[in-house]
C-alpha cells in the first residue's frame, strides 16, 4: 500500500531518475494526491471481475490502484518516454497491459477482445488529457462499445457541459450527445493543487453510466446530431434562423421549416438551448415528412 506513485516525493524522484520533462501539448498534469485517486476508484465501483480501460496512465499513479482493484487494466499512453517508467512503476502487477498508442487512433474494440474478454464488465477510468476530452468521449460512446460506465476527470467547464440541463448556460450539443448515451453524474470538484504541474483550471470528476438503449428513440442518429449541433451554431438566434442556415442545401423555405418545427411541438421563436432531447428526437423523426 505504501510507495504510492501519486505523492509529490515519489513523482519528483521519478522525474529526476528518468530526466522526464512534462509536455504541455499532451495535457500532462500528473496526480499527486492519493485521496483523489481513492475517490475515483470508489466512484468507479470496480472489483476483481472488472476490466478497466485507462487513457493516459502517465507514470502509473492511478493505474497502480486500478491494478489492485480490478481483474485487468488496459492502459493507452501516447508518450513513448513514459513506457519505461511505467515498466518500472507497474512491475509489481501482472494484470496491466500498456499500449503505446494514441487513444484516438487505437482499435479499442479489438483491444477489449484481446485483453479484457475474461472480465465480467468493462469500465473506463481516467484522468483525461484535457485537450482531447470531447473527441475521446464521443469517439468511445459512438462506437457503442460494451462499456458499463466511465469515471473520468476533465476540465471543470467541460464537466459542467456534460451534466448541463436545458436553458442553462452550459447546455449545448455536447450535453445532448453525452446524455443521449449515458446517465451523467458529478462526482467531485478537484482543485489545481493536486497535480504536478498544476493546470490552469479546476477539474471535475464525472461518472457516465451507459444506458441500455439511448435515452430517446431516433431513427437517424446522424440527422439527430446534425440538428442538435446546428441549433447551437448561433446560440442567441432562434431555432428557425439556425435551421434556415443549416438546411441550405435543400430548397426548403421558411414556411416548410416552420411547419416542421410546429408539427414537432417546437415554436420557431425558441432557442436551441431551451429544447430537450425529446424535442430534438421529435424534430429528427419528423423531418422526413417535410421534404422540399
Ligand atoms: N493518469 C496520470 C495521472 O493521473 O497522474 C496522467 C494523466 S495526464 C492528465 C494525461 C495523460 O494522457 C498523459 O500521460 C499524456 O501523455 C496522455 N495522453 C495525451 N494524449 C494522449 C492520447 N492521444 N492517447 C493516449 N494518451 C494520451
Amino acid at each position: 500500500e505504501y510507495n504510492d506513485i501519486a505523492t509529490p516525493s515519489r513523482t519528483k524522484q521519478l522525474l529526476e531518475q528518468y530526466g522526464f520533462k512534462f509536455k504541455k501539448s499532451l495535457g500532462q498534469n500528473f496526480l499527486i494526491d492519493t485521496n483523489v485517486i481513492r475517490n475515483i476508484i470508489d466512484a468507479a465501483g470496480i472489483d476483481k471481475t472488472s476490466g478497466v480501460i485507462e487513457i493516459g496512465p502517465g507514470m502509473g499513479s492511478l493505474t497502480e490502484q486500478l491494478a489492485k482493484h480490478a481483474k485487468h487494466v488496459l492502459a493507452f499512453e501516447i508518450d513513448q518516454r513514459l513506457i519505461p517508467i511505467l515498466g518500472e512503476t507497474l512491475s509489481p502487477y501482472d494484470n496491466v497491459t500498456v499500449i503505446n498508442e494514441d487513444i484516438l487512433k487505437a482499435n479499442v474494440s479489438e483491444a477489449i477482445n484481446a485483453h479484457l474478454s475474461e472480465c465480467d464488465q468493462v469500465f473506463v477510468v481516467a484522468n483525461l488529457p484535457y485537450y482531447i476530452t470531447t473527441p475521446i468521449l464521443m469517439g468511445l460512446l459512438e462506437q457503442h462499445l460494451n462499456i458499463n460506465s466511465y469515471v473520468v476527470m476533465m476540465q471543470k467547464e467541460v464537466g459542467e457541459r456534460l451534466t448541463a440541463l436545458p436553458s442553462t448556460k452550459a447546455y449545448g450539443s455536447l450535453s445532448i450527445a453525452v446524455q443521449y448515451y449515458t446517465d451523467v453524474k458529478r462526482v467531485m470538484v478537484v482543485p489545481k493543487g493536486v497535480f504536478m504541474p498544476p493546470p490552469n483550471v479546476d477539474s471535475l470528476v464525472v461518472k457516465l453510466t451507459t444506458l441500455d438503449k439511448p435515452r430517446v428513440q431516433v431513427e437517424d442518429e446522424q440527422l439527430f446530431f446534425k440538428l442538435t449541433r446546428g441549433a447551437f451554431v448561433q446560440r442567441r438566434k432562434t431555432i428557425l434562423n439556425n435551421y434556415m442556415s443549416l438546411i441550405q442545401e435543400s430548397k426548403v423555405h421558411k414556411e416548410r421549416i416552420m411547419e416542421w418545427l410546429e408539427a414537432s411541438g417546437v415554436a420557431p421563436t425558441r432557442r436551441g438551448e431551451s429544447l430537450d432531447l425529446n424535442d430534438y428526437a421529435n424534430l429528427a423523426n419528423n423531418m422526413k415528412k417535410y421534404p422540399e
